[in-house]
């Protein structure tokens, strides 16, 4: 605790603040100018995003994407697991969707992990995980290991338009994946 005789410096209440504290602040901030666009939960553009869950890929601002447009599904990877389908059969059979834009990066931190990583974890905390890592060492094949994954789901009513790229971290670009 601060010497309450010393007068509180600008550094010592920021100093006691956690991450998720700072998140909390913004957040009151942003309600105070936040209007309900009165959108329902039906995304406007009729699409689902799968998207790894990389710290510099801000998918509204690379796509164009607005408040209430599409539906945005993010892992590690932006690999399509059962969750992965879990989530795009909600999207489509109960929340209108059609589209599937799959997005995988340049610098993915699973780029160069090996399934070792599911071995080691299991030697180190005595318990094999029940998932896959779905590390890859090949982006483009992943992408479309990934699109053919969810062309083939049988849940998915809609298969036609699915689309996969990757995400050049350091242009912006999007490279479309045939
Ligand atoms: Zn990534």
């Amino acid at each position: 605790m601060p010497d309450s005789s010393v007068p509180t410096s600008a550094q010592a209440p920021a100093a006691a603040k956690t991450i998720t504290d700072r998140l909390v602040e913004a957040n009151r901030e942003y309600a105070v100018t936040f209007k309900d666009g009165g959108m329902d939960a039906r995304p406007v553009q009729k699409v689902a995003v799968v998207a790894c869950m990389d710290a510099r890929l801000d998918l509204f601002a690379a796509l164009g994407l607005e408040l209430g447009d599409s539906h945005i599904i993010r892992n590690a990877g932006g690999v399509v697991t059962d969750d992965t389908i879990r989530s795009l059969t909600i999207s489509q059979r109960a929340l209108g969707t059609s589209s599937v834009v799959l997005i995988h990066h340049t610098g993915c931190g699973l780029l160069g992990l090996t399934e070792d990583f599911r071995h080691e974890l299991e030697l180190e905390v005595g318990q094999r995980p029940q998932w896959a890592v779905e590390a890859f060492v090949d982006l483009d094949g992943d992408v479309r290991q990934s699109m053919q994954r969810v062309r083939t789901s049988p849940f998915l009513p809609h298969t036609d338009d699915v689309r996969g790229f990757v995400f050049d971290v350091h242009t912006g670009l999007l490279r479309e994946i045939h």
